[in-house]
């Protein structure tokens, strides 16, 4: 590798979670688990979050490295420590994240009526810390996740001071953060940023928009939702911005952390395997089966699902194929949280169908791990996905795929039709996005070829084999960042 390449950049990134302190979703497994995959590629992270109580407890030694006197309202510092490898800074401004629980919703359910301020102080402090106001530390490059961090490129660019340079990473269009107009001045942007090439979107703020239409590079988390959000189908309101972006927008999958997410060593599940491995399957199965009390069936398939309950993840089509379940002799076992209907719908099935249909309601990170190692395919149906973290694990685990042909699902999951069966690289199964009727056809046909034991056993030994690991996207983030880096410098040198 040239030496150019190599030259060490440092990268501040901005997010709202970050595993393994706060976590609603993929998006915080993300964030925790890029820096330590950048070190190996010569980009030193630290990490802006917001000083939730779930993150100051954890970082009770930190240094303090900057006060505000005011900032939006009150009092705040940021401090620094480490969390394991990670390098974070923590924005502690207890008048806007003092709050346990979710991160963005209080305790009737409803978003925080405060969120607009709550995250314009988070990308402020980034800005702050990207124009230098630590000591002895200033990046290069910013890096912002989703539209809590997104509104950091427009402080940049309403300013004179020079500046690094940035990134935004979509993980989910659906959440944008959008505002009324009127609060321009309390969000601390000027006038002339209210404008169709700054933040105003539709008439309101859209703290996403600004992102998206600021940052000298945009990406998202695989090749096909990058196409997909280039449509009015899938575009959510911004596809015609990002199809004027197209050459500033780049897909790039997500891995997962392979330390944690480890059936070799892994402290949450009942036996541990290299390599797929029927009996260590077979415990693991059984464990599952007792944990969520299904029946002790040695034909059945166990059909796991790890999932948000809502709209995109299509579970309301599983609901319509439970004839099918039945018919083929597929139990399930589900771990999942969200829209109360849905719950409530799951929660029926299962007590029609005890010993068929096994739940938590809820969310269980251990649980997720044993749902992995112990179902014989992992379910993922949605309607649209950014890129998917579950299916990445399931294909870990030995847990066979069958995924909606969409977004990252297409992208990452190959699917057991003729061809790629014959040249030994099916790792698992494809089906129309939306469709009960193709979902119902899929599961038919996992359970056929889950009866042919030796091609069962070669999806999940190709699926074993497929490296899920951060390495290569860590590769791609690390080359973007550096040439990014570098027409930053020269777009400074010129002006
Ligand atoms: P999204 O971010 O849209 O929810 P992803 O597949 O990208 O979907 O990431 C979901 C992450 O959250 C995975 O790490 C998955 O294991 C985890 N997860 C989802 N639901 C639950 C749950 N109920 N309990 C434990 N972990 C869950």
């Amino acid at each position: 590798m040239s030496q150019p390449r190599r030259a060490r950049a440092k990268a501040l990134a901005v997010a709202s979670e970050i595993y393994p302190l706060v976590k609603t979703g993929g998006l915080a497994d993300v964030v925790g688990a890029l820096p330590g995959a950048l070190a190996r590629e010569g980009v030193e992270t630290r990490t802006l979050v917001p000083g939730y109580p779930a993150v100051m407890d954890k970082l009770e030694d930190a240094e303090p490295v900057h006060a505000y006197r005011a900032l939006y309202g009150g009092p705040a510092r940021l401090v620094a420590g480490r969390v394991g490898a990670l390098d974070l800074i923590a924005l502690d401004a207890p008048h806007l994240y003092s709050r346990p629980g979710n991160p963005y919703i209080g305790p009737d359910g409803a978003d925080w009526p405060d969120n607009a301020i709550r995250f314009a102080a988070l990308a402020r402090a980034g800005a702050d810390v990207a124009l230098g106001v630590l000591k002895g530390w200033r990046p290069d490059l910013v890096h912002a996740h989703d539209w809590q961090a997104a509104l950091l490129p427009a402080f940049l660019r309403y300013q004179d001071a020079a500046r690094p340079a940035t990134v935004v990473t979509v993980h989910n269009l659906a959440f944008q953060g959008q505002f009324p107009r009127d609060m321009l001045g309390a969000l601390g942007l000027p006038p002339e940023s209210f404008a169709i090439d700054g933040v105003e979107y539709y008439g309101a703020i859209g703290f996403l928009k600004a992102g998206l239409q600021l940052a000298d590079a945009i990406t998202t988390v695989s090749p096909s939702y990058a196409l997909e959000i280039q449509s009015p189908e899938a575009g959510m309101g911004l596809d015609g911005l990002l199809r004027a972006r197209a050459a500033a927008l780049h897909g790039i999958l997500n891995g997962v952390d392979t330390d944690v997410w480890n059936p070799k060593a892994d402290p949450h599940i009942a036996a541990a395997y290299a390599a797929p491995n029927a009996r260590a399957k077979q415990k693991n199965r059984a464990a599952l089966r007792a944990r969520l009390r299904l029946d002790d069936d040695p034909q059945a398939l166990v059909l796991g699902v790890v999932s948000r309950l809502s709209w995109q993840k299509g579970l309301d089509l599983l609901l319509e194929c439970l004839p099918t379940l039945f018919e083929e002799n597929i139990q399930l076992a589900l771990l999942g949280a969200g829209d109360a209907d849905l719950e409530a719908a799951f929660r029926a099935a299962a007590s029609s169908h005890p010993g068929r249909i096994g739940l938590f309601l809820g969310y269980d990170e251990q649980l997720a791990h044993l749902v992995q190692a112990g179902c014989d395919a992992l379910l993922v149906p949605s309607r649209f996905e950014p890129c998917g973290l579950t299916q990445l694990c399931a294909l870990r685990y030995g847990a066979v795929p069958v995924v909606a042909r969409v977004g990252g699902l297409a992208d990452t999951i190959v699917d057991a039709n003729e061809m790629a069966l014959a040249a030994g690289v099916a790792t698992g199964l494809q089906f129309a996005a939306g469709s009960a009727a193709r979902l119902a056809h899929a599961l038919r046909r996992a359970a056929a070829l889950h009866r042919d034991a030796p091609t069962w056993k070669a999806l999940q030994a190709n699926g074993m084999a497929t490296d899920v690991s951060w390495d290569a996207p860590a590769r791609h983030y690390a080359d973007l960042y550096r040439a990014l880096i570098r027409a930053n410098a020269s777009n400074r040198r010129v002006a």
